[in-house]
């Protein structure tokens, strides 16, 4: 049987280059036994409806593809395309370094605009990634006598960044904005000088949930607190015009701290800070670590994400939302209806299935793989070890086949695998 991964978390011990091997036999155990669902590789190209992965073990998986995360399928859109070959051709394969020192062009410079627009918000600041958005944002703004308010299922990116500042950190219930308000009145009870950081996302990817933000900015306001905003999974995918929660909750352009991710709907790596903040924003590009030791986007990144978003904030950008919402719905409503359990209550293009205990989740996964569906196991540490699901994205150019024939591989390899484990 499993053993929880978490206890190769903590071995100690004076030599670093052994002290792990223990940890390899157990994973090499597991990826004998067909239960190890981690670093396969695409043999196609990875954002595709269907693909081809391969395991470590040499498992062939051929199929529809909902482990892939580009939402409005842009990473094949002729635009999209175009934009990066051209910029390549412009401005060459890399940038001359950080932000600072070079690595900026037209193209970031107009990606920057793009970006404030559509988020009503005016000082935008990109980042080599979203992890690094979050996490440099984070790091850079807040201080040792300032105070952080984290939702409880935060993404790693914030965590981090939040215990790398120094600044006193307090976790609050999933979702739960009285919570909000019995820390914040408890924080201002005994300082009142300090600034106060909450933060929480937009979508939830692991549980496909979403806070009452609008309540949640009121709650910050009133303490006077600052509120942050991850939007890496709505931003571009939700909201009529795009605008991700923040456009449905009605607060576009009202939330002190927005960062996001373009490794999503907008097909390729990078991040950002939104900031209505002029001197936050240069502080962050001065002082916020990843932004400022690290080379920015490549031109090529640089284009897509703005040839993306030329096309998320069209009419095109409305069709393929309104698309990607009906892969979603047709999914959920499929799955539940054959007795599985369908997590969250927004559709958004993450639909998590709940499996439970992580022996089950990763015995369903092996079979998933070899039934010819690619699919994600998410397990501990990402979630609690009762809480296994397969985390399956949406994208907007699946068919029905795509996802009649998901719901009938989940279907029966979740009930094998119940079945096998017990
Ligand atoms: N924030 C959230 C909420 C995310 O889910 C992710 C990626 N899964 C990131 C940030 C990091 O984005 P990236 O992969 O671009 O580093």
């Amino acid at each position: 049987r499993e053993k929880d991964i978490m206890r190769f978390r903590t071995v100690s011990g004076p030599d670093l280059t052994t002290r792990n091997d223990a940890y390899l036999a157990w994973q090499l155990d597991r990826q004998q036994a067909e239960l190890w669902p981690y670093f396969r590789r695409y043999e196609s190209a990875a954002l595709t409806t269907r693909a081809t992965v391969v395991s470590d073990t040499g498992v062939v998986t051929q199929g529809p593809n909902f482990g892939g995360q580009d939402y409005l399928s842009l990473t094949a859109h002729p635009a999209v395309l175009d934009a990066a070959h051209q910029a390549l051709r412009d401005y060459g394969p890399l940038t001359a370094g950080s932000p600072a020192l070079g690595g900026a062009t037209p193209i970031s410079k107009a990606l920057e605009t793009g970006l404030g627009e559509a988020l009503r918000t005016e000082h935008v600041a990109l980042f080599p990634t979203g992890w690094a958005a979050g996490f440099g944002t984070i790091r850079s703004l807040l201080h040792r006598r300032d105070h952080i308010l984290l939702d409880r299922l935060s993404h790693d990116s914030l965590r981090q960044g939040a215990a790398a500042s120094g600044a006193s950190v307090e976790f609050f219930r999933h979702l739960d904005n009285e919570a909000v308000r019995r820390h914040l009145r408890g924080i201002r009870a005994t300082d009142t000088a300090g600034a106060v950081l909450v933060v929480t996302e937009g979508v939830f990817s692991m549980d496909s949930d979403t806070p009452q933000l609008a309540e949640l900015l009121g709650i910050c306001r009133e303490y006077g607190a600052h509120l942050m905003v991850d939007v890496a999974h709505d931003f571009g995918a939700m909201g009529e015009r795009g605008g991700g929660q923040l456009e449905v909750h009605g607060i576009l352009g009202e939330v002190d701290f927005v960062v996001g991710a373009f490794s999503k709907t907008f097909a390729t790596t990078g991040g950002f800070l939104a900031t209505p903040s002029a001197s936050a924003r240069e502080y962050v590009r001065m002082f916020g670590g990843p932004q400022t030791f690290s080379s920015a986007i490549t031109p090529v990144q640089t284009a897509v994400a703005l040839a993306a978003l030329s096309v998320v904030t069209s009419a095109e950008g409305a069709r393929r939302r309104t698309a990607v919402s009906a892969v979603a719905t047709r999914l959920r409503e499929g799955l539940t209806a054959r007795g599985l359990e369908v997590m969250g209550d927004v559709v958004c293009p993450v639909v998590p299935v709940l499996i439970g205990d992580t022996p089950t989740g990763r015995t369903a996964s092996g079979l998933i793989a070899r039934a010819g569906l690619v699919a994600h196991l998410v397990e501990q540490p990402a979630v609690a070890s009762d809480a296994a699901r397969f985390r399956l994205q949406a994208m907007a150019e699946h068919s029905d086949d795509d996802v009649d024939t998901a719901i009938d591989i989940l279907d029966t390899c979740i009930r094998e695998a119940r079945r096998t484990v017990g």
